[in-house]
């Protein structure tokens, strides 16, 4: 039997209306009246058809938390937010710095079915910073890992830094960089943006130029070896700036920022709500403002969330104590479009480019990010455009409930979520 649904009425790219039939995992085809016999009909007038969204950046827990998130319920919260691919950081326990591992995190996305599961390989051994982990191992293993990452720790020693660009060169990896220099952000006790603010309220500061020398350093190693970097969740104006200069010499350099960045600002911290401790630490609003407007010139290339859930004997705690992250999956579309569409800095090709079709780039994810044409895989996203949104973090498919945006009113909601022509969310609901 075949598998077939037909999308009735779909903005595409928010242009216009068409119909797109979907058969056996790909777009068969896209016109204008179509029909198809015994095909699920799906009426989706007023809503966007986008490619579906891929995250370079999700916490899912598993294994070693199970109790904050697990690569199921993370699968969910990312179909329900309009996600197709998820890259899946390597900060577990254990550590995701082996072939076997990179595969068992890789097996258990595919075992839940929502999204691929993409597993982000360790730059070091345990995180630890001193020696490369199996990179060639895991670019070769089922897993075909080509995203490298000690997230969570930066890779602070440059030449482990250079030794890692050379390395995943020979295969068309990248190394995404947690740009923190732990000798002016320590990790762990730096949690505040170091300003007036950090002084008045007694934090700990974490100040901008702790990232953006990291960054000017990265940039100039990915020149060195002619290899590729990636900076993960872009906080600051000058981290912008290095980034412009760095492309504009022709380096292999892309960044995402994250969407709490894109939003909140240091105010959020005077209630000293531990829902707000964020590693980058959330920044004063000229970097937010800087960010957006990086977004929407292409300085940045991609929005990912950072999703880091954490259970409630970790997060509730005096902000200090408390762990770092926010959930982000769920609400990213609805940030992105409260942000950037409804201030006009991006039209819905371009939420299109930021949330699906760069992120796959820079991934190497060849089965998303594709043009909504006939013979793609039907990884797809309906977005209702216009949708009110006041967020409810009870309502969450999330194990967690460290969400930033309970309460907020917020505009653009995921109507439906398609995983090779299977519905993973209609109606803004899991299937
Ligand atoms: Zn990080």
């Amino acid at each position: 039997m075949t598998d077939k649904t037909l999308i009735k009425g779909a903005r595409i790219l928010g242009g216009e209306a068409a119909d797109l039939l979907l058969v056996d995992g790909v777009i068969a085809e896209i016109g204008s009246g179509l029909s198809a016999a015994g095909a699920v009909e799906v009426d989706a007038d007023g809503l966007v058809a986008l490619p579906g969204f891929v995250d370079l950046h999700t916490h899912l827990r598993q294994p070693g938390r199970e109790d904050a998130e697990t690569i199921l319920t993370g699968s969910q919260a990312a179909a329900v937010g309009g996600f197709t691919a998820v890259l899946a950081m390597a900060n577990t326990n254990p550590v995701t710095d082996t072939a076997e591992a990179a595969e068992r995190v890789f097996d258990l996305g595919r075992t839940a079915g929502l999204v691929d599961v993409q597993p982000v390989g360790a730059v070091t051994k345990g995180l630890e910073g001193h020696e490369l982990a199996e990179l060639g191992l895991m670019a070769r293993s089922r897993a075909k890992v080509r995203v490298f990452s000690d997230d969570g720790k930066c890779v602070h020693d440059a030449r482990v830094m250079r030794r890692a660009l050379e390395y995943v060169k020979a295969f068309g990896g990248v190394v995404s960089q947690h740009a923190q220099d732990p000798t002016l952000a320590p990790y762990g006790s730096a949690c505040c943006h170091e300003g007036e603010l950090s002084g008045q309220l007694g934090l700990p500061g974490w100040p901008g130029v702790a990232e953006e020398v990291i960054v000017a350093r990265d940039v100039m190693l990915a020149r060195h070896t002619g290899s590729r970097v990636h900076v993960a969740h872009v906080s600051t104006a000058g981290s912008v700036e290095v980034v412009r200069w760095a492309k504009a010499q022709g380096i292999d350099v892309t960044c995402e920022v994250t969407p709490h960045h894109l939003i909140l600002t240091t105010d959020e911290l005077v209630g000293y709500d531990p829902t707000y401790k964020v590693n980058p630490p959330l920044r004063p609003a000229e970097d937010v403002q800087a960010l957006r407007a990086a977004l929407a010139e292409g300085v940045i290339d991609a929005v990912a969330t950072d999703h880091a859930p954490h259970a409630r004997h970790d997060k509730e705690h005096a902000f200090v104590d408390a762990a770092f992250g926010m959930l982000g999956l769920e609400q990213a579309l609805s940030v992105v479009t409260t942000t950037m569409v409804e201030t006009g800095l991006l039209a819905w090709a371009g939420v299109a480019r930021v949330l699906s079709v760069n992120p796959a780039r820079i991934a190497g994810l060849d089965g998303h990010g594709r043009e909504l044409a006939v013979g793609a895989p039907a990884n797809l996203t309906l977005v209702d455009p216009s949708a009110k949104v006041t967020v409810d973090r009870d309502a969450s498919v999330s194990l967690s409930r460290n969400n930033p945006w309970h309460g907020r009113e917020l505009t653009g909601a995921v109507h439906a979520t398609y995983l090779r022509g299977n519905a993973t969310v209609m109606e803004g609901k899991l299937v």
